[in-house]
């Protein structure tokens, strides 16, 4: 007798790491599994901000699983300017999201936090356990709180109603179907954007601030083929870090100087002092990852840069500018 598949719903499905998990799983064959079907949604399947939408959503799916990631992103200048936005359209979006997933029995749940919510005054490295220790970064505050309240919700919906919500908590993440906008996007899909640009103008490549702040970046398909290991394999209520190792932490002006080589740039780099920094680094541990995963290999940064410079230039015509 044919089992039923179990329906995987990824809400913000269309963006960086709903594209993410769609190519892992295309391009990984050992990823792939018969008894699943994925659903990956965008904004134009349901707006996640209307309650009776999400629930309307819900009905007609019925999710075995859900994978969230539909939120408001953007990188640091986006989230400067509408700390408002990123907190009140992430907190409405969560809430509808979570509440849903309880009324319509989801048997496990995978949101999305982020290493920059992290206290901003804090010890290095960052784990898991530091999520509520202090104020984040006054530069994102708006998203960090949102962001910060999902862990919150997954503890109350296990303890109230017994739920497997989780969360994981992915590092600067980078790929195809970035968000390639200079003022909206996040460092290396700018980065790109601007080296396509000044090698059309034949001039300078600026790079935003000193150069001297430290990232961990993870490849958009590392990042999918480990969601689909923690909605699979990860036991825990508590989130998850799922991050490159310490020891592979740039600086801007290394990720900077991997964009230049990938996209074989030969004018003058300047670096625009006038910019903020942002977070000089947010250094964050992979040991409960590691302990987890042990053989778990990480695509080089080089090679993932190289190939997300290719996937742009095929793409020139459609990317998100
Ligand atoms: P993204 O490329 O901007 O994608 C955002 C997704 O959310 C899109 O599918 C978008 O749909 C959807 N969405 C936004 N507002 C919505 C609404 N009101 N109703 C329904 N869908 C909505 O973002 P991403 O980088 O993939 O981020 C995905 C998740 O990862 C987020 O939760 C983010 O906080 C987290 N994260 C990202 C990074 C990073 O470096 N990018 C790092 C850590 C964590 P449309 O395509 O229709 O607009
Ligand atoms: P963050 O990691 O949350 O701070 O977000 P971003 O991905 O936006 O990275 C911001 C860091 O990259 C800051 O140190 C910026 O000064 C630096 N940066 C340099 N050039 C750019 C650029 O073109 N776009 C963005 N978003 N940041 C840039």
């Amino acid at each position: 007798m044919a089992t039923e598949k179990k329906i995987v719903l990824v809400t913000g499905g269309s963006g960086l790491v709903g594209n993410g998990i769609r190519l892992a799983m295309k391009e990984r064959p050992h990823l792939q599994r018969d008894d699943e079907e994925w659903i990956f949604l965008s904004s134009k399947d349901a707006d996640l901000m209307d309650k009776q939408a999400t629930l309307g959503l819900f009905e007609k799916l019925k999710p075995t699983y859900v994978i969230h990631l539909a939120a408001l992103v953007g990188g640091l200048f986006r989230n400067l300017k509408y700390n408002l936005d990123f907190y009140r359209n992430n907190t409405i979006i969560n809430d509808n999201v979570l509440h849903a997933c309880k009324e319509f029995g989801v048997k496990k749940l995978v949101s999305c936090l982020s290493t920059c919510i992290f206290p901003d005054k804090t010890t290095y490295p960052i784990d898991e356990t530091m999520v509520h220790n202090g104020p984040p970064h006054d530069s994102n505050f708006g998203y960090s709180f949102a962001k910060r309240m999902i862990d919150v919700l997954n503890r109350a919906y296990h303890k109230q109603h017994g739920c497997n919500f989780t969360a994981v908590i992915p590092t600067n993440v980078f790929g195809p179907y970035d968000n390639f906008n200079l003022e909206d996007g996040h460092v290396l899909p700018g980065l790109i954007h601007k080296v396509y640009k000044a090698k059309k103008e034949g001039s300078d490549f600026t790079v935003w601030g000193t150069g001297s702040p430290l990232r961990q970046f993870i490849y958009s398909l590392d990042l999918g083929e480990l969601m689909i290991w923690t909605l699979r394999s990860y036991p825990e209520i508590d989130p998850i870090i799922l991050s490159v190792g310490e020891e592979d932490e740039v600086s801007i002006k290394q990720a900077a100087e991997m964009v230049v080589e990938a996209m074989d740039f030969k004018g003058n780099v300047v670096y625009d002092t006038s910019k903020s920094d942002g977070q000089h680094k947010k250094t964050a541990s992979n040991a409960k990852l590691r302990k987890y995963c042990p053989d778990f290999k990480f695509t080089d940064t080089r090679t993932a840069i190289k190939d997300t410079v290719d996937w742009f230039e095929k793409n020139i015509e459609t990317v998100r500018f």
